[in-house]
Formats: structure tokens, C-alpha cells, sequence
């Protein structure tokens, strides 16, 4: 076996991070009391995702608060922002995350970025779980129009949303899935936060969804081999 990354193990010939066995993890805006803070820089947006989301964009900004939806009115109803006003360089790790969809970074474009956030968050109120109490959440527009259209909404969103906090890309001829620590580890809880299931169980559905379910079956069998849960 040739050389491996300390930091990778090789699962049917995709070198996977390490730290998907050993770092747990859940997405839960209540829980985490996050505000959504991995959607703060906004998302990478590729061709594929403005064809499928225009036709549906009438009924997506209805979840949104007025100053939004007046503001990509302005814009001509594109949710696309200019990168030379957003002021957001694409960080290297958003870049490798996304590459696979584009000829080079220059084509890249991300949504457009207002109030510190992606124009798709809208605030709402979850109830917490044992104290019965409202708590603000941030929620994402796209997901909340899937969601209660019962759409799969993995086939839908953006799929640098779906596929957060993992990723992949091919470096020097090999596959890697890897763990995605931007838009800004420090300040997105859930990769704080030693609570949950193990990543490769709490993300099984977005193994499945980059590099297939034979593949994610591998990977938690390997899992469970080496990584088994302490529940
Ligand atoms: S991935 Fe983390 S920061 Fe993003 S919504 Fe889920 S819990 Fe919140
Ligand atoms: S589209 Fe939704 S999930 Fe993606 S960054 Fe924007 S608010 Fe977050």
C-alpha cells in the first residue's frame, strides 16, 4: 500500500479524514443555539443550482423578512452576489470544497451575504426541548420550501449546503472526503461541540449523498470495525 496521510485512512479508494470516526457531531440549530452560524459567509452557488432554484425563487423569498426581499428585488430577483461588492474572498478550504463544479476559483460565485449572514436565513422560533421555551433560530428559506412541499430536499438545495461539513475533491489523481472547517470553524458550534453521534453516522445521509450509498455502507462498516460507539 502506497503512502497515506496520518490523517486519512483509504475506504474502496477514497482516502477519507480521519476525523469523521472520531469527532461527534450533530446538526441542531436548538441544540447548538447557532443561529446558523455555517451559513454566516453564504454559499457557493454553481450553474446548476440557479436552473433548478429560479423557477421556484416566487414562492422561496415569501419566508423572507420585507429588507430581503426588496433587496433581491433590487438585484433583479438574482440571489447570486457580486463578488466585488460582497467584499468575500473565497477562503482556499470554500474553494477546494466546491471545485468540482467549475473550470477554475474565478468562476465561483457565492449567494449574496446581508446582516452578516446568507440572504436566505429568516428568523423564526423553535420551541426548546424540556423547558417548552421559544427560542430564536435562524432558518434557511430554501430548506423550509422543500420541507413543507415534501420535496428530498438534498436533490434540491445548493450542494455546498447539503453537502456541509463535508466535501470532496480529487487531489493528484485520488478521491479524498474530507472535513470542511470553513466558513470560520472557531465560530460554528456544532464543530465545537463534543456532542452526539460519531460523523460518520450523524452524516451517513451525506456520505450517501457525494459518493453513494455502496460507498457509505463501507464506510460504517469500517466504522463500526475501528470506531464503534461508546452507546
Ligand atoms: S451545521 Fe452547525 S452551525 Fe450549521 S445549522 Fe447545523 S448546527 Fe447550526
Ligand atoms: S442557502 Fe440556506 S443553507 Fe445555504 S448558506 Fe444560504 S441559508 Fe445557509
Amino acid at each position: 500500500m502506497g503512502f497515506l496521510p496520518e490523517s486519512f485512512v483509504e475506504i474502496d479508494g477514497v482516502l477519507v479524514d480521519r476525523r469523521i470516526f472520531t469527532t461527534p457531531f450533530v446538526c441542531d440549530v436548538v441544540l447548538q443555539n447557532c443561529h446558523s452560524a455555517c451559513c454566516h459567509r453564504g454559499c457557493v452557488v454553481t450553474t446548476g443550482d440557479v436552473e433548478r432554484l429560479t423557477p421556484h425563487m416566487d414562492d422561496i423569498v415569501r419566508y423572507l423578512p420585507e429588507a430581503k426581499r426588496e433587496f433581491l428585488s433590487r438585484e433583479g430577483g438574482s440571489f447570486v452576489g457580486d463578488p466585488r461588492r460582497q467584499g468575500t474572498d473565497m477562503r482556499p478550504q470554500e474553494t477546494v470544497a466546491m471545485i468540482r463544479f467549475f473550470k477554475s476559483p474565478e468562476d465561483m460565485r457565492c449567494t449574496w451575504v446581508l446582516d452578516d449572514g446568507c440572504v436566505f436565513l429568516y428568523p423564526s422560533t423553535e420551541q426548546a426541548p424540556g423547558s417548552g421555551q421559544a427560542v430564536p433560530v435562524q432558518y434557511c428559506a430554501i430548506h423550509s420550501y422543500a420541507l413543507e412541499r415534501g420535496m428530498d430536499w438534498k436533490a434540491f438545495k445548493q450542494a455546498d449546503c447539503v453537502q456541509y461539513p463535508l466535501c470532496v475533491y480529487r487531489q493528484d489523481g485520488r478521491t479524498v472526503l474530507a472535513l470542511q472547517e470553513e466558513p470560520g470553524r472557531a465560530g460554528v458550534p456544532c464543530l465545537n461541540n463534543p456532542i452526539g453521534p460519531l460523523m460518520y453516522r450523524s452524516l451517513a445521509g451525506t456520505i450517501a449523498y457525494l459518493l453513494g450509498e455502496p460507498f457509505n455502507e463501507k464506510v460504517q462498516a469500517y466504522g463500526r470495525a475501528h470506531f464503534p460507539e461508546r452507546d
